[in-house]
């Protein structure tokens, strides 16, 4: 029998039930897949919060790595015995095993290990599209990232430092600050006591930022927009603190031509190809030792719960892991 963290109705992390799943026989297209590690991210809170809303009862999860057990007709890609990881749906990866669409699912190559996938696979190909994609950086350039000691962010100073980018990082302590910087950001704002839109003037010499990349949401709204140079883009990528505030698009104009974009993972990694040229992009940086998955916590799938208190109360920093 499979075990799965559901919920029968949105609110805090009690509401998740660590319950007794049959999984069935995969179907024409699908996968059966047994978990080995599962990735935690700050997108699984909001659907258990209800801010993303779901038909209940409902999984939750968006990222696991694993072996495949089983395939249904058509599917000739993978096999099972073969290692692979999914990170783009559907919902229900906090669970020791699951029948997926066959097409969503990634084969890990040697070198990357279930854990690392897990870790790296969701944050990782986030990454991938917010620098590679969204506003491509070229090298040279001195950007603001905000959190940039979370899961995604400490991804972000990794990759900033290879691609030769001055990253300007924010966090809400010095630890968090320090740990940033090991992993390459250039300048770290402690944002908790320190005003970034002050600090980001001082270190670009007053010129501002191309470009900001905001996860956090509601408290850095609108300051971000003001470390903006002129015609600078403004990606919205996440709510960790609540949404951004519905503003009037003249706020653009007034502060200096801006663009803004709100993207999610789901609109570049749109098919099978759009996936696994992504994923590749993120495994050849970790097997060139460029980006390393650093999974900083983990806990029994059974906890999921704690596993969110600790994100949700900015205890966690880079990846964290559910162990099933
Ligand atoms: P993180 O590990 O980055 O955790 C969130 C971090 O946000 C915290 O550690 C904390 O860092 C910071 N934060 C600021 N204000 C708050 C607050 N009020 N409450 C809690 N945290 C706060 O999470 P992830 O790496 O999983 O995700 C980072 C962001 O990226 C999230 O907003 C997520 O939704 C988004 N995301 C978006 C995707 C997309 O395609 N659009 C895909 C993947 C992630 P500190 O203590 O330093 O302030």
């Amino acid at each position: 029998m499979a075990h799965a963290i559901r919920i029968h109705a949105t609110g805090g992390p009690e509401v998740m039930a660590f319950e007794e799943v049959a999984v069935g026989e995969p179907g024409p297209g699908q996968a059966l897949v047994r978990h080995t590690a599962i990735g935690v991210n700050y997108i699984d809170t909001y659907h258990r919060g209800g801010m993303y809303p779901l038909p209940l009862p409902t999984g939750l999860g968006n990222e696991a790595a694993g072996v495949v057990e089983a395939v249904g007709d058509g599917v000739d890609w993978i096999k099972p015995g073969d290692r692979v990881g999914s990170c783009t749906g559907p919902l229900g990866a906090y669970s020791t095993a699951r029948i997926v669409p066959a097409d969503r699912l990634i084969k890990l190559p040697d070198g990357i290990d279930d854990r690392s996938a897990a870790a790296i696979m969701l944050k990782g190909l986030t990454v991938q599209y917010l620098i590679r994609q969204t506003y491509p950086l070229q090298g040279g350039e001195t950007i603001l990232f905000h959190a940039a000691a979370g899961g995604v962010g400490l991804i972000a100073c990794q990759w900033a430092r290879a691609l030769g980018v001055t990253m300007i990082g924010t966090a809400s302590t010095d630890e968090k600050a320090a740990l940033a910087r090991e992993h390459g950001c250039t300048h770290t704002i402690v944002y908790t006591r320190e005003n970034f839109v002050e600090r980001v003037k001082e270190i670009t010499g007053g010129k501002g930022v191309p470009v900001v990349y905001d996860g956090v949401g509601k408290d850095t709204f609108p300051a971000s927009l003001d470390c903006l140079s002129p015609r600078g883009m403004f990606v919205s990528f996440g709510n960790a603190s609540g949404p951004v505030a519905a503003f009037n698009l003249g706020m653009l104009a007034q502060k200096g031509s801006l663009y803004a974009t709100r993207p999610t993972l789901v609109n570049y990694a749109t098919d099978r190809t759009s996936l696994n040229a992504m994923a590749k992009e993120v495994f050849d940086m970790v097997r060139a030792g460029k980006i390393k998955a650093d999974v900083r916590q983990t806990f029994p799938l059974a906890a999921a719960a704690d596993a969110h208190r600790a994100l949700q109360s900015r205890q966690t920093t880079g990846s964290t892991l559910l162990l099933p």
